[in-house]
């Protein structure tokens, strides 16, 4: 739907901070709006933010998005928005105490190609080549690996149409999208491919229908008699265990400049790239890094316009630190990840490393490596936990609707915006 030239399509997205306050900036005055035309897809013309790849990279938060919307508008003006930002902050929390999930998404992602019949592979290639013949369903496909984004409906339609009409499996759809969308990440997407499969809520699926399609694509498309309508949700045999979050000291912590670990050094995680205006940003660092993990972009083979976003979003945050903190940073490229930070951490003879941990996902599954690496040369690994995390996270563990109930008092007692009548 959304067919734009190559190089247009690269400067939209260009993967840069500066670029993603200059978007919010224009979106503003559209948020009141945002309730009532959201679910329209209408290709570039469509009323959201297309915010989500800066989001999802943390060149900007989600508490900087609510707090300027909040800033403009009374709450009731922008709820809806600001409870679909929180969408995120819900996905990421329940995560983190559902880790499992991430597990069985890494290992279907590999099993289930190899194990599929004759058929469904064919299937599925036709689903990764847009050559399905449901018109509405190979223009999306292809609107994602062109532009490297899809609005939320078509998302929607997207992956129940690859569950339920194609049936094919909900793993190899989310890890399709994880390699091509720009926002690709491990908690939104794999739930919400769950949540269509009807595995989060469970007995509750998403059915797309020809008539949603039709009106919310303004006539776009209409694939009458393509879809199966009456499917039931998936079940599974996993077991999905809660776990409780772990401690994490809060990144803004006023105890966290005091605390002597020092010579200390800072490194850049590609899930947050704005330490600057973290907690952090108080600390005296001696030696700053990011290093680029090919073993990740290997292991989930990423798309080239993903892997260009990544990097330049990382040299983006680098700058940024740079000019912040007033010292070079390192920022290669590397293949074995745990070995070059260590060289690094020994070679500028720190004591401590400081992380915001990452949220579960690739960067996750590293800590604990790192964590023993770094400590065989008695060096810590100190994570911190951005203070929106800690605040939402404890009460992502059910279902959205007990989550959202208590946003508003969330955000008045954190005082990101004065209680309003
Ligand atoms: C199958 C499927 C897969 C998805 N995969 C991802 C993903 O990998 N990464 C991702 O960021 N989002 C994902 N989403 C959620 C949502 O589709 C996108 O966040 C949204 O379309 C991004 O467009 P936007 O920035 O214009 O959103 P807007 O409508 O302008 O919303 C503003 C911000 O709120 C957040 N947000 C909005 N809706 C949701 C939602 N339903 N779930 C989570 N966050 C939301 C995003 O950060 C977004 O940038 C997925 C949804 C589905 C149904």
């Amino acid at each position: 739907m959304n067919q734009q030239p190559l190089d247009s399509v690269q400067e939209f997205w260009s993967p840069a901070r500066s670029t993603a306050l200059h978007r919010l900036d224009q979106f503003l005055n559209a948020v009141p709006e945002y309730a009532k035309l959201r679910n329209y897809d209408m290709g570039s013309d469509s009323a959201v933010s297309r915010l989500s790849p800066w989001i999802r990279h943390r060149l900007i938060t989600e508490k900087e998005v609510v707090a300027a919307v909040c800033a403009k508008f009374s709450y009731n003006e922008v709820e809806k928005f600001i409870e679909e930002v929180c969408w995120r902050t819900y996905w990421k929390g329940w995560l983190e105490q559902h880790p499992a999930v991430w597990s069985v998404f890494k290992r279907q992602r590999l099993t289930q190609r190899p194990e599929m019949s004759a058929e469904a592979y064919s299937i599925y290639r036709s689903a990764i080549e847009g050559r399905t013949g449901i018109d509405a369903f190979d223009a999306w496909n292809a609107e994602l690996v062109q532009t490297g984004y899809l609005h939320n409906h078509a998302r929607m339609w997207y992956a129940s149409i690859w569950i339920f009409t194609l049936k094919l499996p909900w793993a190899l759809g989310a890890d399709w999208f994880h390699v091509n969308l720009l926002d690709g990440d491990p908690a939104s997407n794999t739930l919400s491919w769950r949540w269509v499969a009807g595995l989060h809520t469970q007995g509750k699926h998403y059915l797309a229908r020809a008539d949603n399609i039709e009106k919310y694509s303004r006539g776009m498309f209409n694939p009458v008699g393509q879809l199966n309508e009456e499917a039931c949700p998936l079940t599974e045999q996993e077991s999905i265990p809660t776990l409780a979050l772990r401690h994490c000291e809060d990144d803004d912590s006023a105890r966290l400049p005091s605390l002597s670990c020092s010579p200390a050094g800072l490194l850049i995680l590609e899930d947050d790239l704005s330490l600057e205006l973290s907690g952090l940003a108080e600390v005296p660092f001696n030696a700053i890094a990011c290093f680029q993990c090919r073993e990740i972009h290997r292991e989930y083979r990423f798309s080239d316009a993903v892997l260009a976003f990544k990097e330049g979003a990382v040299r983006d945050a680098a700058r940024r630190a740079s000019a912040h903190w007033n010292l070079a940073v390192h920022n290669e490229s590397v293949d074995n990840w745990v070995a070059a930070v260590c060289r690094w951490a020994v070679r500028e003879h720190l004591k401590a490393v400081r992380i915001i941990r990452p949220s579960v996902g690739p960067w996750r599954d590293r800590m604990p490596a790192l964590k023993s690496a770094l400590g065989r040369h008695g060096i810590l690994l100190l994570e911190h936990r951005r203070s929106w995390d800690s605040l939402h996270w404890p009460y992502a563990n059910k279902g959205f609707y007990s989550f959202k109930r208590g946003l508003r008092d969330r955000f008045t007692s954190a005082g990101i915006f004065a209680a309003q009548a």
